[in-house]
């Protein structure tokens, strides 16, 4: 991983030596490592008697919910004020795995006016410079890498435990598709090695997370794959997109599409996939690619998106339809980098 400067260490050390009021952000829509990562960093802060709160923007999948302390996760559409008042209160507030203030949506302005130290821990490219102190690495699989890392780095291994180990796990697993992509440096596997020495169950925790379908999200998958799958083989191309009627039909609650955008690239050549789902008066994008295609970019230019250069989303305020149309009007121009070699 990138060196952080020791004078940064040496000055957030210096932050955390008394204790603090502190908030831990995450983004909307927060996933695994976004979750997990926030809750490691919560119980070693909690470990070294900081007063400390974590907020996410808007309700988290069901499938995290048994990562330990995450009842004590406050929920900002639910509880508006509460956060709002801790905000104003907070002197020190991590903001985790995103690297745009845009990304926490209806919390930004409070973290904008609030006069705190902000720290950034992050793995996407280009944070945003407003933040006092950031730790951002693209090299690493996920943010959770650089919460285990942080620990490390402040001198506080000894503050590792078995329910740190379990959250960083989960957001290591989670970002990387269960160690399937951006899992292919020495050092991710080192921390796993680490994680599972303070006695982790691997096992169960990939079962917690990827076996726990209910059996309508199961069949919606089966819906998503045989009905609405679309393949353009000569872009290496698959897509799927949902109708806001088909989202009730399947009883959709977030975090039921999860995973679904990952499906088409099992298909043998397919290099491109995206899922559309339609939201109020825009479509919500997830894009995954493999190989050099990269969909952070594509969704930037087009999208109003960003990410990973394998896995990106964004939006766009057209309708469903107007959206798929843009979509693969679009794809021509990418021929080349769309090819199966590349
Ligand atoms: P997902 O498709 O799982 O929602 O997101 C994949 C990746 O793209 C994540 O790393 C996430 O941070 C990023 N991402 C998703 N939606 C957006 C968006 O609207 N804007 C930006 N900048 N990044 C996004
Ligand atoms: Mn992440």
């Amino acid at each position: 991983m990138k060196q952080i400067p020791q004078h940064i260490i040496n000055e957030i050390k210096e932050l955390l030596s008394l204790s603090k009021n502190i908030v831990i952000i995450t983004h909307y829509d927060s996933d695994g490592d976004a979750i997990g990562s926030a809750l490691g960093l919560y119980i070693f802060l909690k470990k070294k008697h900081h007063k400390v709160n974590i907020v996410a923007p808007n309700n988290y999948p069901e499938f995290l919910q048994w990562l330990p302390e995450n009842n004590k996760i406050l929920i900002f559409s639910e509880h508006k004020k509460e956060v709002v008042k801790l905000i104003a209160q907070a002197e020190i507030i991590f903001n985790i795995d995103y690297n745009e203030l845009s990304r926490v949506k209806d919390i930004e302005p409070f973290i904008r006016a609030a006069n705190v130290k902000n720290i950034l821990i992050d793995h996407h490219p280009d944070p945003e410079p407003y933040a006092d102190y950031i730790i951002s690495d693209t090299s690493v699989s996920s943010t959770a890498e650089l919460v285990f890392e942080f620990i490390n780095l402040l001198g506080a291994q000894h503050l590792l435990d078995k329910s740190i180990a379990e959250c960083l796990f989960t957001g290591i697993m989670t970002d990387t598709g269960a160690f399937s992509f951006n899992s292919s440096l020495p050092g991710t596997y080192q921390i796993v090695a680490e994680l599972l020495s303070l006695g982790i169950d691997k096992d169960k925790i990939y079962s917690n997370i990827y076996d726990n379908f209910s059996e309508h999200r199961m069949k919606f998958l089966g819906y998503c794959l045989n009905e609405k799958m679309v393949v353009i083989p000569e872009y290496n191309t698959a897509f799927i997109s949902l109708t806001k009627e088909e989202l009730k039909k399947y009883k959709f609650t977030p975090g039921d599409s999860e995973g679904f955008v990952n499906f088409p690239l099992s298909v043998k050549g397919i290099v491109f996939s995206a899922i559309f789902i339609e939201k109020g008066d825009l479509t919500k994008i997830s894009f995954r690619s493999k190989g050099n295609f990269a969909v952070n970019k594509f969704a930037r230019k087009y999208f109003e998106g960003g990410g990973h250069k394998n896995a990106a989303g964004g939006q766009a305020k057209l309708s469903l339809d107007e959206t798929l149309k843009k979509f693969v009007r679009l794809l021509p121009e990418y021929a080349k980098e769309l090819t199966i070699d590349n």
